[in-house]
């Protein structure tokens, strides 16, 4: 049987934190909010609370005309445009399946949402794409994970779970069998949570990983 390999998304082979960065920039430059404005944003980013709130606390701070939820609408629809692919993902991504992986994409969100994000080719080079909020459950929940197999046509024994996730893609893909690769982006791994198989502090660690399970 083919190996195969199943991507998240966010934050795993593309930079969706990263972006949210470049939409604050972008609105202080658009509107004027200065070096405290920025600051002000960032800080909102690292609250603990609901984005509801976060965007209620924005419109209030700087007296914008929108509402929380007309802002919210703005973000939703620029953020996914100012996501990037990680260095060499593409590139490695064709690698593998030159190498005869069977290579799935499997992330959380809306098709709508998320398909903005897989540019550079990204769309091209996966056997079965789900993105899991279109389907009836999403990650952790195991049945997408089988799903998500089932339109690769092979199984899940033996495959491999790539994602920056601890709680989505590292608790919902070892109890099915899987091996996982945690992307840490070089944060240490939590007391209590399910340890992934290895840790890669980028995805272009990951890949070499899968490639040498192949000798
Ligand atoms: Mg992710």
């Amino acid at each position: 049987m083919k190996k195969f390999a199943i991507f998240d998304l966010d934050d795993t082979l593309v930079d969706s934190t990263g972006a949210i960065d470049r939409w604050f920039v972008e609105l202080t430059e658009q509107r004027g909010l200065g070096p405290d404005g920025l600051e002000f944003l960032r800080n909102e980013q690292q609250r603990p609370v609901s984005p509801a709130e976060t965007f209620r606390a924005i419109v209030d701070r700087f007296g914008f005309p929108e509402s929380p939820a007309e802002l919210r609408r703005l973000f939703w629809e620029r953020w996914p445009r100012l996501v990037r692919t990680f260095d060499g993902v593409p590139e490695q991504l064709r690698a593998l399946r030159e190498h005869g992986w069977l290579l799935a994409l499997l992330t959380n969100g809306r098709e709508d949402q998320q398909r903005p994000k897989m540019r550079d080719g990204l769309a091209d080079l996966f056997d079965a794409v789900c993105f899991a909020d279109d389907e009836v459950v999403s990650k952790p929940h195991p049945d997408v994970f089988r799903l998500v197999a089932r339109r690769a046509a092979t199984g899940l024994e033996g495959a491999w779970m790539v994602g920056d996730s601890l709680e989505h893609d590292v608790a919902g893909a070892a109890p099915l069998g899987m091996s996982t690769i945690w992307v840490s982006q070089g944060s240490a791994l939590p007391a209590g949570v399910p340890v992934p198989d290895r840790i890669v502090e980028t995805v272009a660690d990951a890949f070499p990983l899968l490639m040498s399970t192949m000798a």
